[in-house]
This record gives structure tokens, C-alpha cells and sequence, in this order.
């Protein structure tokens, strides 16, 4: 049963969501419920998972990290990402008003196949999300504001909603919004968060997940360990969302093989001041503090 728990989880949870999607958008469900759904299912699945099959048992043990984790993860679910949701569509109103009327400016293929239109724009929000990433470790204000994610010493699913706020705004800035800019309609939208929602609420996980050539595809928690290790020369690497795919074209695909898991999860050297196992208030503050970090 771990066995196929194992080999088997990434693959049928992105097939669900997916089947899952496209019934309800053929019997017009509305797909932000179905998506708002299949999130919560996988995220508690998981965290039930977690006990019973982990791939580090010490990393069910916090060490009072939850408590920062789950503040943050109702704050950016609760707060953040609804404000995200009403204003974006208010700025794309307010450009259309400027620059020209919403037909002339569609520059997205809504002509195409659906599929057409969900893979042009999975790619191109996985690329807004490859660089918006990669930047934020290699700009030196950027990576105050990531810190916070990479500050865990351990991983878990709630892991994944570590953010600091300006980080989450940064990544959508620079990924959703500019699609929904050039008119991307909203049901491909809850496409992409369908394909890639139960991939996000995997990452962290502490399961031992084995999801062979799936990993040269998909962010999976194989892969994303790498990329909270605290040597800087692993950690740099793996950037995509939810796909590796721009990960592969641009060279920071990196899936070690010496072993499963990197000596040590957390800040890399360059952050030693970083309070990583402080609340959440101070860990917010933190970015703008004078000795914070440098990338
Ligand atoms: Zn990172
Ligand atoms: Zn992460």
C-alpha cells in the first residue's frame, strides 16, 4: 500500500483535479469552488499522510515553527490573496481605460482550443513564476523578502504557505497579473490553478513520495528539498512553481542523486542573522531590519 502511496500519489492527484475540472466546467460547477476544493482535500490528506508514511520523522516535530506557519498561511489565504483577487481586475479595467478597448488589446489566443489556451498560459505563468523566483534569490531586497520561506528547518505541508506578503504580491505581479492584462479568460485561469494547486500542496509535504520521470516535470518534494537546502550551491536550483519545465530550458534543474535529501533544510550562510525560528510578527519585520540578509 506505501508502495503505491509512493510511486503513484503525484500522478493520480493531478489526474483528479484535472478530471475534476473539466466535469465541472462542462456541466458549468463554479470552477473556483472545484479548484478551492481539490486544494483543501490534497492539504489535508497530506498532513494526514504525513504521520502515518513520512520521509523524516523528526520533521513532524516542530519546534514551535507551526504556530508562524499557520499565521501565515491564514493571513496570505485570508487576507492576501483576496485583496490580490479584487484590485487585480480593477488595475486591468483602469489599463484597458488608458491604453485601448478590451478587443483590440486582447493579445491572448482566446480563438484557440481550450488546451491550446491552458498550456500557452501555464507556460507563461510558470515563466513569470521561474523569474520572479530566481530573482528573489539573486536581488539582494528581494531575498530579505524570501528568507522567510527558506527559513524552516524542516518540511512539512504548511510549509507552503511561508511567504512573506510582498513576496506573494511580487510573484502574482509578475506571473498572473500580466496574463490577465492581455485578456487570459478566467476558466483557463482555474485551469492552470487545477493542474498545479495539488503539485503546490505536495511540495513541502513530509511524505516519502517516489514519483520517477514525473520529477523531471512537476516541482515535486523530491525535487523541492533541494531547494531549501542550506548550502547555497544546492538551494540555487529548481525555481519553477509548479513545473520544472523552465527550470530544464534555462539550466537550474538540479536532482542530485548522491542522495534523497540535503544534509540541512534552512537559510544558507549568507542569512545567519535571520531569526528563523522567531514568530511571525518579528520574521515579517526581519526583512527590513538592518542586518537581515543578503543573497
Ligand atoms: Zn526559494
Ligand atoms: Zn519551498
Amino acid at each position: 500500500m506505501k508502495k503505491v502511496i509512493a510511486h503513484w500519489t503525484l500522478a493520480l492527484t493531478v489526474a483528479s483535479s484535472m478530471s475534476a475540472f473539466f466535469v465541472a466546467r462542462a456541466f458549468s460547477i463554479n470552477l473556483e469552488l472545484v479548484v478551492f476544493a481539490v486544494t483543501a482535500f490534497t492539504l489535508i490528506a497530506a498532513m494526514a499522510v504525513e504521520g502515518w508514511m513520512p520521509f523524516d520523522p523528526l520533521w513532524n516535530a516542530g519546534n514551535g515553527d507551526f504556530k508562524t506557519d499557520a499565521t501565515s498561511t491564514v493571513l496570505l489565504l485570508g487576507v492576501v490573496d483576496p485583496l490580490l483577487k479584487a484590485f487585480a481586475p480593477l488595475l486591468v479595467v483602469f489599463a484597458y481605460s488608458n491604453i485601448a478597448t478590451r478587443e483590440t488589446f486582447t493579445l491572448f489566443p482566446v480563438d484557440a482550443s481550450f488546451l491550446v489556451q491552458l498550456v500557452v498560459a501555464t507556460l507563461l505563468i510558470e515563466l513569470g513564476r521561474y523569474w520572479a523566483h530566481r530573482w528573489h534569490h539573486t536581488n539582494r531586497f528581494l531575498w530579505r523578502l524570501h528568507a522567510m520561506h527558506h527559513s524552516s528547518e524542516r518540511l512539512y505541508a504548511v510549509n507552503n504557505f511561508r511567504f512573506h506578503p510582498l513576496n506573494y504580491v511580487v510573484n502574482f505581479a509578475l506571473s498572473t497579473f500580466p496574463l490577465m492584462l492581455i485578456g487570459v479568460p478566467a476558466d483557463v485561469l482555474f485551469g492552470y490553478m487545477a493542474l498545479t494547486q495539488p503539485v503546490l500542496m505536495l511540495q513541502h509535504a513530509n511524505i516519502d513520495l517516489r514519483s520517477g520521470w514525473l520529477n523531471y516535470v512537476f516541482s515535486s518534494n523530491e525535487l523541492h528539498r533541494w531547494h531549501h537546502s542550506s548550502d547555497s550551491t544546492e538551494a540555487n536550483s529548481n525555481y519553477g512553481s509548479a513545473l520544472v519545465v523552465w527550470d530544464q530550458v534555462f539550466g537550474t534543474f538540479k536532482f542530485p542523486r548522491k542522495s534523497r535529501t540535503p544534509k540541512r533544510i534552512g537559510l544558507f550562510e549568507q542569512s545567519a542573522n535571520y531569526p528563523a525560528r522567531a514568530g511571525y510578527l518579528q520574521q515579517l519585520l526581519s526583512a527590513f531590519g538592518p542586518s537581515c540578509c543578503r543573497a
